[in-house]
């Protein structure tokens, strides 16, 4: 055996890692399902890993990174890495990598499933079929969407997912992407602007940019205020990018025809969330990642990034690169 591969917070879905495992002894390496629930959980079980492997809790913690002597890579079941302190890896030598494409498609799907449920009010009609009812004539305004705008905040990989699909919609697509040049986003399907003209025109919009501190709470109530009356949002990203009580009390207020979130500041959903009782709100409870096709991939994708890094020593998965001139040396591993 020359590695180690340490599970820190096993799926009960993925149990028991048997494609994984495989995987590991075709590479020479050996996968350890852990059971942390704490950072000093990881420290005790982890020892001697060269590989940790994380689902969700923010359990590799700066401390376990110290102490773990062994570690060099982290891995983040997912394309959010925001559990992971990737700056404080650097400093402590450790890569951190991610699963970035498994789910492209899935997203960008369940973001026009959002927006086109959302558009048309279909929950707000199945609500009152189900109740017996027969609404026709209380349909409030429901707008063509063909010609109307939808603003993308962050078209990466999902993002530009979205815009391709968008315009089979017919919809005017423009986006605003602090990291991009105007011809990436252009490249993209979508108009660059700014982030003020994207809230004064677009009648739809859809987050898409990654949680780190710079969009921690970037849609705030300015933000929200400054939308077009009757817009909708659509939140696939994650929970913590929209002030979730400043949206509550804009949607409240009923600047905005709704909002459609996949994600929410606090996962899982409280069942006392204002957001719950809401009717212009669609809640779905973050499944955009999945679908029959998506999780099968991310196990491939994940495997293959370990699979470079014994190989190669490096994987392009990594999502802290600036760390490689100083990436720990490899530690000989305890029998
Ligand atoms: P990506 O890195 O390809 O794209 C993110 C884009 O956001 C980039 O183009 C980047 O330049 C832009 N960006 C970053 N900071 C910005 C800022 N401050 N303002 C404007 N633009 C900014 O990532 P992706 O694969 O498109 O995924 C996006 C996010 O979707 C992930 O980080 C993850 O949190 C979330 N996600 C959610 C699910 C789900 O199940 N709902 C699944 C996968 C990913």
């Amino acid at each position: 055996m020359t590695f180690r591969v340490f599970q820190v917070d096993p799926i009960d879905w993925m149990m028991p890692y048997e494609y994984e495992h495989e995987a590991m002894q075709k590479l020479g390496g050996e996968l350890i399902i852990g059971n942390c629930q704490s950072d000093t959980d990881v420290i005790e079980q982890a020892q001697g890993a060269e590989i940790l492997l994380l689902s969700w809790q923010p359990l590799i913690t700066p401390r376990a990174m110290s102490a773990l002597s062994h570690c060099r890579l982290i891995i983040r079941w997912g394309v959010g890495y925001d559990m992971i302190d990737a700056d404080a890896a650097a400093e402590r030598g450790i890569a951190v990598a991610n699963t970035p494409s498994y789910c492209t498609e899935d997203v960008a799907e369940h973001a026009i499933a959002l927006l086109t449920a959302g558009a048309r009010r279909v929950p707000w009609f199945q609500e009152r079929m189900r109740q017996g009812g027969w609404p026709q004539a209380q349909a409030n305004p429901i707008y063509r969407m063909r010609g109307r705008t939808l603003g993308i905040i962050g078209i990466g990989r999902i993002g530009s997912a979205v815009a391709w699909r968008a315009r089979g919609l017919g919809l005017r697509v423009i986006a605003y992407d602090k990291y991009l040049k105007d011809d990436e986003v252009r490249a993209r399907q979508a108009e660059p602007v700014s982030l003020d003209q994207l809230l004064a025109e677009a009648d739809y919009i859809s987050i898409h940019v990654p949680l780190n501190k710079e969009t921690r709470h970037m849609v705030d109530a300015a933000v929200l205020q400054a939308m077009k009356p009757g817009a909708l949002l659509i939140n696939t990203s994650r929970g913590p990018v929209i002030d979730e009580q400043a949206l509550i009390r804009v949607l409240a207020g009923g600047h905005l025809a709704g909002a459609a979130l996949d994600v929410f500041e606090e996962e899982p959903l409280a069942p006392d969330s204002p957001l719950r009782q809401m009717e212009h709100v669609i809640l779905t409870p973050h499944y955009g990642a999945y679908s029959v096709q998506s999780w099968p991939d991310m196990r491939v994708e994940l495997c293959q990034a370990i699979a470079d890094w014994v190989q190669d020593g490096w994987s392009k998965q990594v999502v802290n690169p600036w760390v490689r001139p100083n990436l720990r040396p490899r530690m000989p591993v305890e029998a």
